[in-house]
């Protein structure tokens, strides 16, 4: 696979620093059942690192001693890793706001029957991967099957509740584009999906997060190799917009690796571009248990013309409703 890091960081971004921290996004490891093409993670059946007890054990500790509001869990298939109930439930307890970035086909994965309950019983948000409403375009990316497990998996998410105001149970779905385009305007786009996954297959959910693909792992070493990586970059960096700046994920979240490794946003930790902080190489999550980085830089590249383009791209969609 070719590494997009070298290319990226030639690219200036304006410089970032952190604002409070409320979010713990945990990587619980780069196991998945599916291997899609677009994934910035190069997550897949055969990707062995899992985060274990130890560092989960960290991971509660510092909710707890941070009393950080949300608990962003994600992989892979985070729901492979062994400790995964274990860490909804404690951080559950301790009344943290839980979720849980969820591929909907592991809904059917042998072993895993009871997960849709478990979640539910949690009150566990589910952000669900949906690339499209199209079986055929959901198939090329996320591979052969993919669409119609994934519909099954939120007619059972409904079953129990799952994307309706009342129950609080929040099924929210994420949108990011087949290839190297910018998303349409997550408003319009949300309200066609709930139209057309409503008419044809009676499914219902709260919100539709619009993404840019990021330039980087699979989707990044797809650009090179087809001679596409400078036009979209150039399309990116063109539809860059400073007032997206404020919103973006890394300025109230670290994303940590399943080592317990620390990095500004998931997109950094899959770049290998770590929190800087102290003239350490690396920053651990023990290390930062009792030290507040508020005003830290963030780590940027050209890749973070990713987030700011446009209506801009953050682990809650757009930033900005202006493209509508
Ligand atoms: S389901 Fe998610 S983590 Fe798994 S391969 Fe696809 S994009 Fe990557
Ligand atoms: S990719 Fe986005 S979230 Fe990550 S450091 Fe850059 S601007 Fe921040």
């Amino acid at each position: 696979m070719r590494d997009t890091r070298p290319l990226l960081e030639a690219i200036p971004f304006p410089a970032i620093r952190r604002g409070q921290l409320d979010t713990l996004q945990v990587n619980l490891g780069y196991r998945c059942n599916q291997s899609c093409i677009h994934c910035h993670v190069n997550a897949g059946p055969n990707r062995t690192e899992e985060m274990d007890g130890e560092t989960i054990d960290l991971a509660l500790a510092f909710l707890a001693r941070r009393r950080i509001a949300i608990l962003d869990i994600t992989g892979g298939a985070p729901e492979l890793n062994r400790h995964f109930r274990r860490l909804v439930n404690a951080a559950r307890d301790m009344g943290a706001r839980v979720m849980d970035r969820c591929n909907l086909t592991i809904l059917e994965v042998p072993g895993q029957e009871d997960l849709a309950e478990f979640l539910a019983a949690q009150h566990v948000e589910v952000v669900a991967s949906m690339p499209c409403y199209l079986l055929e375009n959901v198939d090329r990316q996320r591979g052969s099957g993919v669409f119609e497990s994934s519909i099954r998996g939120l007619k059972r998410l409904n079953g129990l509740g799952y994307g309706r105001d009342e129950t609080g149970l929040v099924l929210n779905l994420v949108y990011n584009p087949q290839g190297p385009s910018l998303p349409p305007a997550q408003a319009s786009l949300e309200a066609d999906y709930k139209r057309v996954l409503g008419e044809t297959y009676g499914i219902v959910f709260n919100s539709l997060f619009t993404l840019a693909n990021m330039p980087i792992q699979r989707f990044g070493s797809m650009l090179i190799s087809k001679g596409q990586f400078d036009h979209y970059l150039g399309l990116l960096r063109a539809a860059h917009r400073d007032e997206n700046l404020d919103g973006v994920m890394c300025r109230n979240l670290i994303s940590v690796d399943y080592r317990g490794y620390v990095y500004d946003c998931d997109f950094n930790q899959m770049l290998d571009l770590p929190l800087a902080r102290g003239g350490r190489a690396r920053v651990h999550l023990a290390d930062l248990v009792d030290d507040d980085i508020a005003g830290n830089p963030v780590q940027v590249a050209g890749h973070c013309f990713g987030c700011t383009a446009g209506q801009g791209s953050s682990c809650g969609g757009a930033l900005k409703e202006a493209a509508e």
